[in-house]
């Protein structure tokens, strides 16, 4: 999605995800990157991972500018992307970053709740009002929430992340009516179990049992609804939660 000026002047279109060094937060990168954009791609801390997926968006032909910092530090967010939208305004913006800490509610600490809720709520926070206002000067942007089926269905173990990702859900229909007729349209996208780190350590063979699909998901199948959200092709939905979860909840 380019808007007029752009594609008048040549000016690239630019997209910032926020946790792209691996997992799905890279692969909405790569995918995004094929579509034409040049890339901000924030992460926390794997300067290595953030190196390689910088190569392959070089070889792709598009710029990646690497942004290391905390989505849940307001300082950190501040001085690493007040810089960069002095000058220019980035054209859709994902909020991907996330992280979990599962354990059940009655042994979870203070510390595991607000550090998932943190990062998921108040990350994207942080990044959206960073961009928000250029974007609504201009007219026109995308943000695309990544929240989860954990959000939707809940899940045991996991009420900090479920928390966090139905927050963002709310947070996303709420946006979406405060900002569409500025052409800002915000969406989010639920993925079920991708094949990431994030889903290592769990007992898979257990719970493909329970997806309908028989299989998890790949990175690249949620990238693919998110560059589809990006595209001129979905200019008519706004404040919707797309699941990629394999029929495993409906
Ligand atoms: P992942 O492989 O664990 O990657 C997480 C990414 O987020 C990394 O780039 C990491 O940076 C970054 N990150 C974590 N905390 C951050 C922070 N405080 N500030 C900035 N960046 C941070 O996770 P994933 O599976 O790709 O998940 C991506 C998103 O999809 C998350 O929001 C997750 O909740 C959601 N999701 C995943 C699944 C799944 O099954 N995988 C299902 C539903 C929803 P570093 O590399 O520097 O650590």
């Amino acid at each position: 999605m380019a808007n007029m000026a752009q594609i008048e002047k040549n000016v690239p279109k630019i997209a910032l995800i926020t946790g792209a060094s691996r997992g799905i937060g890279a692969a909405i990168a790569i995918r995004l990157a094929q579509s034409g954009y040049d890339i901000w791609a924030n992460y926390r801390s794997n300067h290595e991972a953030a190196n390689q997926l910088k190569n392959e968006i070089t070889k792709l032909g598009k710029n990646c500018t690497l942004l290391p910092f905390d989505v849940s530090n307001e300082e950190q967010v501040k001085k690493s992307l007040s810089p960069l939208i002095e000058n220019t305004t980035p054209d859709v913006l994902v909020n991907n970053a996330g992280f979990n800490k599962d354990t059940l509610l009655m042994w979870m600490s203070v510390e595991e709740w607000r550090s998932v809720t943190d990062v998921t709520l108040l990350g994207f926070f942080l990044v959206t009002k960073a961009v928000l206002l250029g974007m609504m000067r201009r007219k026109s942007g995308r943000i695309i929430n990544i929240v989860s089926t954990a959000g939707e269905s809940g899940l045991p173990g996991q009420t900090n992340y479920s928390a966090a990702k139905a927050g963002l859900i709310g947070a996303t229909k709420s946006l979406a009516k405060e900002v569409i007729k500025k052409g800002v349209l915000v969406n989010a996208v639920a993925p079920g179990f991708i094949e990431t780190e994030m889903v290592e350590n769990l007992p898979k063979d257990e719970i493909v049992k329970n997806i309908p699909i028989g299989r998890i998901g790949w990175p690249k199948e949620v990238a693919g609804v998110v560059d589809f959200l990006c595209s001129e092709d979905a200019n008519y939905i706004v404040g919707q939660v797309i699941s990629v979860n394999g029929g495993l909840y409906m």
